[in-house]
């Protein structure tokens, strides 16, 4: 039998709902681009950047479109020489995830190279931080967006800079001003290494 208005089984649905279902579907037919941050200072540092690129471009509904130039990075805030030094890079992806499940999947990653995460400022295998996800901004701290400390790291906004000159940080303006204000000692490009875009 053909529901009609008057069947008490038929719930209307909420407008919450709707507008929930509605946003999920822009962003699933109008991909956002996003910027990660990937940094290792353990093990193979290269292989574990890479390995991230290639689990990132693994993800159902992400496509990485570009990967910067790698850089080695002194650690601070800790000790001289108590820990290893970072190479890092930055990801342009274009993705449908909505920010949290681009957080889940980054954090999937991670955990994949066994992240030990008990140290706040610990050596790590792989970090994976959002930067930018489109111009969202948002204060949660489940998902600061931009990246609270993006606009201090020279390690984020070099390599950055590099895979996109035109580069824009929500709330902070484009990245080459300040890239050109940020202290750099310590953030040296590795020409020799390369990382690639997943098959
Ligand atoms: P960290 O150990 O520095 O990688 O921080 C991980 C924690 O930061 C996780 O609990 C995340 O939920 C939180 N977090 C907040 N904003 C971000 C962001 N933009 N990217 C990655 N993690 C974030």
């Amino acid at each position: 039998m053909k529901p009609t208005q008057s069947d008490p089984t038929v719930q209307p649905v909420p407008a919450a709902v709707v507008a929930a279902v509605d946003a999920a579907d822009t962003t699933l037919s109008n991909p956002r681009w996003a910027v990660l941050a990937l940094g290792a200072n353990l093990g193979n540092r290269l292989e574990n950047l890479q390995g991230a690129v290639d689990a990132l471009g693994d993800t159902p509904g992400l496509r990485v479109k570009v990967v910067s130039p790698v850089y080695e990075t002194e650690p601070w805030g800790v000790e001289p020489d108590s820990q290893p030094s970072y190479l890092n890079a930055v990801a342009l992806v274009k993705t449908t995830l909505p920010p949290s499940s681009l957080l889940e999947r980054a954090q999937a990653v991670e955990e994949a190279f066994l992240r030990v995460r008990d140290e706040r400022w610990g050596a790590r295998t792989l970090d994976v931080d959002i930067i930018t996800y489109a111009d969202v901004v948002s204060d949660d701290p489940v998902l600061t967006l931009p990246h609270p400390r993006a606009h201090q790291r020279a390690f984020v906004l070099a390599p950055w800079h590099d895979a996109d000159p035109e580069a824009q940080l929500p709330g902070h303006g484009p990245v080459a001003a300040l890239l050109a204000v940020v202290d750099r000692a310590g953030v040296t490009p590795r020409t020799d290494l390369e990382l690639r875009l997943p098959e």
